[in-house]
């Protein structure tokens, strides 16, 4: 058995696609969404998903700008950025893009940003209203996660669910969608006993650590349906090889480098029923639901 790949990428031009017709009506009605973005420092990573972000908006012809800010600035810069943006009539979703440097309090950065704005699901009146079940904006990562599993129609009621990371950005918050959705859902961490039968027991299961290939055949309950929400950067040959799928090792020797999954692929999709490949599975699901909380801010502000 080889798992279904669950295409994050095909997925994610849908619900872009989709989101077209109403960018249009309210372009028409003088409510271009747009998208504010603070960038603060040089980190080559974040300007990619800055990037990837703001190019999304530009091919549904939303109105975006990114304020560059030096990796120097301090944490009244910042706020003064989150600010400005949150006074604009013209840019309906704002985002920071994370992380930000050590002498910024990211915590006072993130609160200040106007919870009607807050397309990232990060302010805390945000993450209470997802606790209590009335959401607004829904962190993106997990939010697109739901969207994928929804049009795979893999249902989650009744299921067993485990999510191996517990952050504020994806972990805790898909642990709640997945509750709301009526699954068990259990969250692990870095102190977890017994991880591997742990997530044995999942026919969902999400990984979200921030460690390449982590999650290998022995977590997987034949037939789970794995998500695979890492993205770590590989740039040691023989690590190449023992993580990569044989295929992409000619892409790997030519850039010096690969993306890849908190999930072991190669041993992982014999024993699954599903899983979503990096790159290409969870990546742009992320971005479409930002280009959609964005919207979704924009109708709600006319
Ligand atoms: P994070 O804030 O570093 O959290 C990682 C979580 O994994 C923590 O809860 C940590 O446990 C847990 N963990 C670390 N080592 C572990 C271990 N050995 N065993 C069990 N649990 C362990 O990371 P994050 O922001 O949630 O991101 C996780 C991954 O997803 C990263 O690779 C990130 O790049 C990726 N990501 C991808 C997208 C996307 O769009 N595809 C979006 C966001 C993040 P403790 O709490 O005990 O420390």
């Amino acid at each position: 058995m080889t798992a279904q790949r669950l295409d994050g990428k095909a997925t994610a031009e849908a619900i872009r696609a989709e989101l077209r017709g109403e960018v249009e009506r309210l372009t028409a009605r003088g409510a271009r969404p747009g998208l504010g973005v603070v960038l603060v420092g040089d980190d080559p990573a974040s300007a990619v998903y800055v990037r990837n972000k703001t190019g999304a908006c530009e091919e549904l012809a939303m109105h975006h700008e990114t304020r560059s800010l030096p990796a120097s600035a301090t944490t009244e810069e910042v706020l003064g950025a989150v600010e400005e943006y949150n006074r604009r009539r013209d840019v309906h979703g704002l985002l920071v893009q994370l992380p930000l440097p050590p002498q910024v309090d990211a915590t006072r950065v993130l609160d200040a940003v106007d919870p009607a704005k807050d397309v990232d699901g990060f302010h805390p009146e945000n993450v209470g209203r997802l606790v209590q079940q009335r959401p607004r904006f829904v962190p993106c990562t997990p939010a697109g996660i739901m969207e994928l599993l929804a049009r795979y129609e893999i249902g989650i009621a009744g299921k067993r669910a485990v999510v191996i990371g517990r952050s504020d950005i994806v972990g805790k918050p898909m642990a709640l969608l997945l509750m709301h959705g009526n699954a068990t859902v259990t969250v692990c961490h870095s102190k977890t006993a017994n991880l591997a039968a742990v997530a044995r027991e999942a026919d969902l299961l999400i990984a979200a650590i921030g460690r390449a290939g982590f999650v290998r055949a022995d977590f997987v309950k034949p037939g789970a349906v794995v998500v695979d929400v890492g993205m770590n950067s590989v740039e040691d040959p023989a690590e190449a090889r023992d993580l990569l799928d044989p295929s992409r090792m000619p892409g790997f020797e030519k850039r010096g480098r690969a993306l890849v999954g908190d999930v072991h692929a190669p041993s992982v999709a014999p024993v699954a029923g599903a899983l979503t490949p990096v790159p290409g599975g969870v990546g742009p699901l992320t971005i479409a639901l930002l280009v959609k909380n964005t919207v979704k801010a924009a109708a709600a502000a006319t």
